[in-house]
């Protein structure tokens, strides 16, 4: 803190000059900047003046002078920290000054945030001000999420010196950009510069799935249907054992397996697919609640459940083939599989950028995770004006019903004074309970239950206003400024009521957050059960039961700190589960860099050479004759014939299959007379090497995508494994490494394949004609 007020010092020094600019001179700046930068100045260096140009435009074109205390947070974001702010503070105005000086280097600066809506808002908010000051900003998102950019329209918005995104639509970028077979479809540049709004939501709540690209449909498996049946004979504690959200089979359970399927080891690599839907049947019947993580839909689907606001997840299934075995075990249609093309969790996604940082209200309470996970540390940014907002003490009750009767008569009780109320509940379903409360007193209200951040956002913004009466869950609308109405600070600002212990003590202080913007003056009360979902799968039944038959409000010190446990081992749920995850990516995340390396050379022109060729072939020979010893004139004609040349030469009839060394020469000098006869169609060095980069490419993608989807099965059957005496990481690792393995010899003998079996040609126009094996 000390380090950033001497910044904001040297800042604050600048400011008179800035304010005596005209526009133009003021205008003109950037370039000065920008020369300076090139010029091998540091953004550092360039700090204080670009930071008191930035305030200046910020006032002149938005009407908005940031506070010193934005000043200060953003010193903290160009310096990569993670800021905590409290709603209502202005983000979004701070984070203008390290955009523009990091916009300045002309690499792009990137600010992503919750969803569409705020990407779209603060685009069109922000971006007159860096406009003026010369730099050009770009939304990457439309406002219907299904309306997607082209790969043309993406790269004009990626040239842009800024840009506000959302985390998905930039993950998924990323992995397009990879997936793109020609130099010219890329359209993202190297990464350098971003900011996290509401960082702990985006890097906490979104973690523990990772972004997936499915490719085409997977043969339908028929084993879905005997796993589970076999599942559902079996006992717990003999057959297999739970512990949390971890279930796995005991020996006993493995050797019933093997005899149900009347086989003899059940981790036999051919018999991994058995293996693997018992897991996923395990899981779906012991672990995966219904109710909880998933729900049948009207359509009568399995839809999931968002479990921070209690919302179905649209068009998401669980990978893997867990969706498929809840499906069987709810005894609807199996739904088609698809494999997996590309996949990337964000913990590794954000770490590749060479400067991140982030900002929220609520992040402080994840500081260990989030530097543990990301490396990163929070500063606490201290408010512009003191808090006014009276946080008051929770209320206890032992069941739901009586718990709703109050959350009513508090809110009644506000209500009648003319003070806006906000009723946040944990779940969706909570909220339809509430309205139908509400519409008994005869209180009209809002609720927010549609899946549609735009819509929500609209209501939300409007219940500061004199009599407002709203209804939504913790997450709705996050990131809307709520502005009070005329009157209503005299009434003590907007009161928030909160139904239900939060799955974690970040949601809670982002709803009480809705209330006491800028010292504004406000109200919070939270209103807990002993029903409470949270609380009765973190306690003791027992211990609970004592208190349950009190039919008043509850006001034991002792219940209290139940409670908070309760809520305190869901967190480290959470937190295992984004660590595991980020765990099993490590592994693609080597493997990723390693490929798109490989296909960045390739794209950006790099080709291989004829020397290196034959080498790969070489190896790909002795590959050959290493796993067939005892070598037939057969296996020698189907090698050369699925690899080599589609025409059979009589010769091959002649070669001493005994010797390895002449079958060898053999084969390499069949290898190098179809490599001749390639490049003497091709007749130009040039074609023939634009021709071996595309099968080259085809070659790796294709591999390099199976590669993918089987480590995508591979997590859910490595962690169905006794957890006793097994590292399930280590061997999850393991096997990964032992099949990328299998996959560069795949992509070696593939690339010769497609080298010496593509048709090719020149048509007149000199345009290549391929036609892959
Ligand atoms: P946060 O993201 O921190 O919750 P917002 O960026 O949504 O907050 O800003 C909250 C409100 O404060 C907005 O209405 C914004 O216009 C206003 N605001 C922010 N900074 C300033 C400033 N320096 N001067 C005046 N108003 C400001
Ligand atoms: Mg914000």
């Amino acid at each position: 803190m000390r380090q950033l007020s001497k910044e904001l010092k040297k800042v604050k020094a600048k400011a008179p000059k800035m304010a005596a600019l005209t526009d133009e001179q003021l205008q003109g700046l950037t370039a000065q900047f920008q020369a300076r930068y090139k010029k091998g100045e540091s953004l550092d260096k360039l700090l204080p003046e670009a930071f008191a140009a930035m305030c200046e435009a910020d006032k002149r074109v938005l009407g908005m002078y940031p506070f010193d205390v934005q000043i200060l947070a953003g010193i903290a974001l160009h310096r990569g920290f993670l800021a905590e702010m409290n709603t209502g503070e202005g983000k979004t105005l701070t984070a203008t000054l390290p955009m523009y000086l990091n916009g300045l280097t002309g690499e792009g600066a990137i600010l992503v945030t919750n969803n569409e809506y705020l990407a779209l808002r603060d685009a069109s908010e922000m971006g007159p001000a860096y406009e003026f000051m010369g730099l050009s900003v770009k939304a990457g998102v439309k406002r219907d999420e299904d309306d997607r950019f082209e790969n043309a329209e993406k790269k004009k918005i990626y040239q842009a010196d800024i840009v506000y995104t959302t985390h998905s639509a930039l993950g998924f970028d990323y992995l397009i950009n990879n997936l793109v077979k020609s130099a010219k479809d890329r359209f993202l540049r190297p990464f350098n510069y971003i900011i996290i709004d509401e960082a702990d939501s985006v890097l906490l709540d979104s973690a523990s799935t990772p972004l997936v690209i499915s490719g085409a449909p997977r043969v339908q498996s028929n084993l879905y249907e005997s796993a589970d049946f076999f599942v559902r004979t079996l006992k717990e504690d003999v057959d297999y054992q739970v512990e949390e959200k971890n279930v796995w089979f005991t020996s006993a359970g493995l050797k019933y397996a093997e005899e149900y399927y009347g086989i003899d080891n059940i981790f036999a690599p051919e018999y991994f697919e058995i293996y693997r839907h018992l897991v996923l049947a395990l899981r779906a019947h012991k672990v995966i609640e219904k109710g909880t993580e998933y729900m049948i839909s009207e359509a009568g689907e399995v839809a999931l459940i968002d479990a921070s606001s209690g919302r179905m997840l649209k068009g998401v299934k669980l990978r893997g083939g867990q969706h498929q075995a809840i499906e069987c075990k709810e005894g609807l249609a199996i739904t088609q599989e698809n494999r997996s093309m590309a996949s990337v969790t964000y913990q590794n996604f954000f770490s590749m950028f060479p400067k991140m940082a982030g900002m929220s209200g609520t992040i402080y309470d994840a500081k260990d995770e989030l530097f543990e996970v990301y490396g990163k540390q929070v500063v606490v940014i201290p408010t512009n004006n003191p808090l006014q907002r009276v946080d008051c003490d929770d209320w206890y009750f032992s069941d739901s019903k009586k718990q709703f009767e109050a959350a009513i008569r508090l809110a009644v009780k506000k209500h009648e004074t003319g003070q806006p109320v906000l009723i946040v509940t944990t779940m969706i379903s909570d909220t339809e309970i509430i309205s139908n409360l509400l519409t008994q007193e005869e209180i009209p209200h809002s609720v927010l239950n549609a899946n549609n951040a735009f819509w929500e956002a609209e209501i939300i913004k409007e219940a500061g206003q004199m009599g407002a009466m709203t209804v939504a869950t913790s997450m709705a609308g996050r990131g809307t400024d709520i502005k009070l109405g005329p009157g209503v600070k005299e009434l003590g600002g907007l009161a928030i009521i909160g139904v239900g212990r939060m799955l974690n003590i970040r949601d809670e202080r982002q709803a009480r957050g809705r209330a006491g913007r800028q010292g504004d003056p406000g109200y919070s009360r939270f209103i807990v059960s002993l029903e409470d979902d949270i609380v009765e799968k973190g306690t003791d039944p027992e211990k609970l039961k004592k208190y349950i038959d009190g039919e008043k409000r509850i006001s034991d010190r002792r219940i209290k700190r139940i409670v908070n446990g309760a809520q305190r081992i869901n967190e480290e749920v959470g937190s295992t589960n984004r660590k595991t995850a980020k765990d099993y990516d490590i592994v693609l995340q080597l493997e990723r860099k390693l490929m798109y390396e490989t296909r960045d050379t390739l794209l950006d022109g790099g080709t291989i050479e004829r020397d290196k060729i034959k080498k790969i072939a070489e190896e790909n020979v002795e590959q050959f004759l290493r796993e067939n010893r005892k070598l037939t004139a057969t296996d020698l004609n189907r090698y050369l014939l699925d690899n080599i040349s589609y025409t059979m030469e009589k010769d091959a009839a002649f070669v001493n299959l005994k010797n390895k060394s002449r079958v060898k020469a053999y084969i390499m000098a069949r290898v190098d007379k179809s490599l001749q006869d390639k490049s003497d169609s091709l007749k130009s060095e040039n074609a023939m090497n634009d021709f071996v980069r595309v099968a080259a490419l085809s070659a790796i993608d294709e591999a390099w995508i199976e590669q993918v989807d089987y480590l995508q099965q591979l997590q859910p059957a490595v962690s169905g494994r006794s957890s006793a005496q097994r590292n399930l990481m280590f061997e999850y690792q393991a096997e990964a490494l032992e099949s990328f393995r299998k996959m560069e010899i795949t992509i070696k003998k593939n690339i010769i394949r497609n080298i010496l079996l593509s048709e090719v040609s020149l048509d007149e126009n000199h345009k290549l004609h391929i036609i892959l094996p």
